[in-house]
């Protein structure tokens, strides 16, 4: 492991003006909040802070949830957010997505930013041992493009890059049009969270937007009568502690019988949080008999690049829409 300095800050104030200090992403001076990402990126010699600026009681891990929206503090944990009876109530998509990620003891530790914010799964991008990584080393090439890529991305992939983005709960929150705020040296500002990661393009290594020395601080979700009516489908290898192959978060605003308006975003196929715009404009007016979801569906596939080991993802991504729109429609 990289020798590193532990930085106490004792406000946020003072943890942003060290942060301040950094370059972006693997920079010289990295925060850690939970750690259950971090942690593992420093054994594993992937990350290589100087200094490392912990966060630990510096944010807001209130967690307020109701008819009037969706509010959570940064630092809460996964298991708070999950167990949570308002997000249960209101937000079912929210704590599915996070009851089926990881494990108890991860979600018993691991916080809202510091999901928001973790690395990809890919083998080749953990694996130092692998010299051709783009997003770990610039300019060095992608092992995964013509190596073992049954994981990654078949949508929004570059020439540079196939690494799939790995929360659960970023996808949920992406379908119900959440927002994240952000502290920095200025003060607070807002911006949508479908706008947080950034597609690989020639950078795959510069993977948010977020500048040297800013924080996320909480995220918020607009009232949302339809969100009682979500789900979070996954599809992954295992049953527990496991990453998705494919997942589906899905928000239903129903007329009668019918769909007024679904709000759909996918995980497991592309580098961020994936809205399909298409399939949601397709899927207005359609009941819940799947041979009418299907065509909608089929939609998602307009644009759609396997590389060999993930094919798959093609068909699958739209078996599970359609799956997660009857499951969320059948919801009272
Ligand atoms: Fe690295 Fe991205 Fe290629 Fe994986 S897919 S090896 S993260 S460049």
């Amino acid at each position: 492991m990289h020798p590193f300095i532990l930085e106490r800050p004792r406000d946020i104030n003072a943890a942003v003006a060290l942060g301040a200090q950094s370059g972006r992403n693997d920079a010289p001076v990295e925060y850690i909040a939970g750690g259950t990402d971090m942690v593992q990126l420093l054994q594993e010699n992937v990350r290589r802070p100087d200094r490392l600026v912990s966060l630990a009681g510096l944010l807001d891990n209130r967690i307020e949830a109701g008819p009037q929206g969706l509010r959570l503090g940064a630092a809460a944990t996964m298991a708070e957010v999950a167990a949570h009876p308002g997000v249960i109530e209101h937000f079912p998509v929210v704590s599915e997505s996070l009851l089926n990620s990881a494990s108890p003891q991860v979600r018993n530790q691991a916080t809202m930013g510091g999901n928001l914010l973790q690395r990809t799964r890919c083998p080749y991008f953990r694996d130092v041992g692998y010299a051709a990584c783009n997003k770990r080393a610039p300019d060095s090439g992608c092992a995964a493009m013509d190596g073992e890529n049954r994981w990654h991305a078949v949508l929004g992939t570059s020439e540079n890059c196939i690494a799939v983005h790995p929360s659960d709960l970023a996808v949920a929150l992406v379908a119900l049009d959440a927002s994240i705020e952000i502290q920095d040296a200025g003060g607070e500002h807002s911006v949508p969270l479908a706008d947080l990661h950034r597609l690989p393009g020639n950078t795959p290594h510069i993977e948010t937007i977020l500048q040297a020395g800013e924080v996320i601080t909480a995220i918020t979700v607009p009232a949302s009568p339809a969100a009682r009516r979500s789900h979070y489908l996954k599809v992954r290898d295992r049953a527990s502690f496991e990453f998705a192959v494919v997942s589906a978060a899905v928000v239903l605003d129903m007329d009668g019988d019918r769909i007024r308006q679904a709000r759909i975003a996918l995980g497991g196929v592309a580098p961020k949080p994936w809205r399909v715009p298409d399939v949601e404009a397709a899927l207005a007016g359609v009941s819940l008999d799947p041979a009418e979801l299907r065509p909608a569906a089929a939609r998602v596939a307009e644009g759609a690049q396997g590389r060999g080991h993930n094919d798959f993802k093609i068909e699958l991504m739209q078996r599970a829409i359609v799956l997660a729109v009857e499951t969320a429609g059948a919801r009272a």
